[in-house]
């Protein structure tokens, strides 16, 4: 995994230049915990399920499928749930799009086994070529250790600061935009 911050900040940068003041800041928390969920997968080690399976750890949560799936799913929920009722076309592909930000981001981390990005049609275990993010360690004591420091470094290279750039010329062009 890349760490909470990473795919939270992953998702926030989606929300913001993908769909210019459409969302709410709920509907970015949604988006956030959408984005932080295939990880919740780690609950299959205490189930004895393995790393291998695909039904363990980076295994089916870490899909395309699975994705498109959950993101349908917490926006019919939030859709059933919300007041008003704004919840649409674009508020479905945030949360998708947010999910599936999460095993592309795992996908260039430096450790662990690969995501079976292709499930259930395969369950191979894939990276990226490229793999500069310090891999997360999966519990919160791990994380409050030397390794904690050394990922939220590598995520603010290597994630951070793209996302901000990004997001920095998408708040230039629409300022830019708005002028002429
Ligand atoms: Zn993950």
């Amino acid at each position: 995994m890349a760490s909470i911050f990473g795919h939270v900040a992953a998702s926030s940068a989606i929300g913001y230049t993908a769909f210019p003041r459409n969302f709410n800041t709920i509907t970015f928390l949604i988006a956030g915990f959408c984005a932080f969920a295939p990880d919740l997968d780690v609950l299959a080690f205490r189930f004895g399920i393995p790393y291998s399976s695909q039904w363990g750890h980076r295994g089916w949560t870490h899909s395309i499928v699975f994705a498109i799936v959950f993101g349908i799913v917490i926006t019919l929920l939030y859709k059933a749930l919300s007041p008003k009722n704004t919840v649409g076309f674009k508020t479905g592909l945030f949360f998708v799009l947010s999910t599936l930000s999460h095993p592309l981001l795992d996908m260039f981390t430096n450790g662990g086994r690969g995501c079976a990005i292709w499930w259930p049609f395969s369950t191979e275990r894939i990276f990226f070529p490229f793999r500069p993010i310090q891999v997360s360690p999966m519990s919160v004591g791990g994380f409050l250790s030397e390794w904690g420091i050394k990922v939220l470094m590598s995520e603010l290279i290597w994630i951070g600061v793209p996302l901000m750039a990004l997001s920095l010329i998408v708040w230039w062009r629409r300022k830019f935009t708005i002028e002429i």
